[in-house]
């Protein structure tokens, strides 16, 4: 929408040990470009952020610096150190943000997805506040103890959720303050703005939006990428 300035903070803060104990899972090549610049290209091809907030492991600011200048030539973005948690990484982008009409929230190891897709979230966000893409989950679900099944979890209901998230700023702000006051934790900021009371959008993800964590994530994202399934984003190329 003209005249919207829109920010994305991009969480990449995350040792990524299930991945690699050698490299930070973000600075990883895959096909000459690591999964890092991948992801923010894949929001910017969407054309309506106007700056990226990059959060790394603290002491890497340079080393992404230095990867990331050849990577993203026309995209505008800054580096910054993470904390412990992605709550925290992504808590001390938001105090980097400054003026933003939304802030979309992106992962660092999810590097394909479709422009609408985007459009599809950040739509949402504008009319209810907050939104985030979900799929519905395909395997039947069930609660664990002891290395047996506990009880199981009716799925009909049930969805994973992903990124891009997108918030208004200002809901966003107010989801991290009641996050800080009451000590809460949570795996993605969704959870901390329906915490906080407001109502988060559920519009349709993407089957191929899969957030890279073991090394055999990578072999199916290249298949996307070297099969040319998706057309790719070129922003920053
Ligand atoms: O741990 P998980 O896979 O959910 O991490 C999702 C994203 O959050 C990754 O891009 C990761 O780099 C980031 N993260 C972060 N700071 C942390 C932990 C994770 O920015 N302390």
């Amino acid at each position: 929408m003209q005249g919207e300035k829109n920010v994305c903070i991009i969480p990449a803060a995350g040792r990524g040990i299930r991945f690699s104990r050698d490299l930070p899972k973000s600075f990883y090549p895959i096909e000459g470009r690591t999964l890092l610049a991948r992801s923010i290209a894949a929001v910017a091809a969407w054309g309506g952020v106007s700056r990226f907030v990059v959060m790394v492991l603290s002491g890497m600011e340079d080393r992404a610096r230095e990867t990331l200048a050849p990577e993203l030539e026309e995209i505008e973005y800054s580096v910054h150190a993470g904390g412990e948690t992605r709550q925290e990484s992504v808590a001390r982008g938001l105090a980097e943000v400054g003026e933003a009409d939304l802030v979309l929230v992106h992962d660092a190891s999810r590097p394909v997805f479709s422009v609408p897709m985007v459009e599809r979230i950040v739509k949402a966000a504008r009319e209810y506040g907050a939104a985030v893409p979900v799929l519905q989950v395909t395997d039947s679900i069930a609660r664990i103890r002891d290395e047996a099944i506990e009880s199981a979890i009716p799925r009909d209901r049930v969805v994973g959720i992903q990124t891009p998230q997108a918030f208004r700023l200002d809901v966003l702000r107010k989801a991290f303050e009641a996050a800080e006051e009451s000590g809460r934790t949570a795996t993605d900021e969704s959870s901390l703005v329906l915490a906080a009371g407001f109502p988060v959008r559920a519009v349709e993800g993407e089957r191929w939006n899969i957030k890279v964590t073991y090394k055999e994530d990578v072999d199916i994202v290249r298949s996307f990428l070297v099969g040319a399934r998706l057309e790719m984003p070129t922003a920053g190329e």
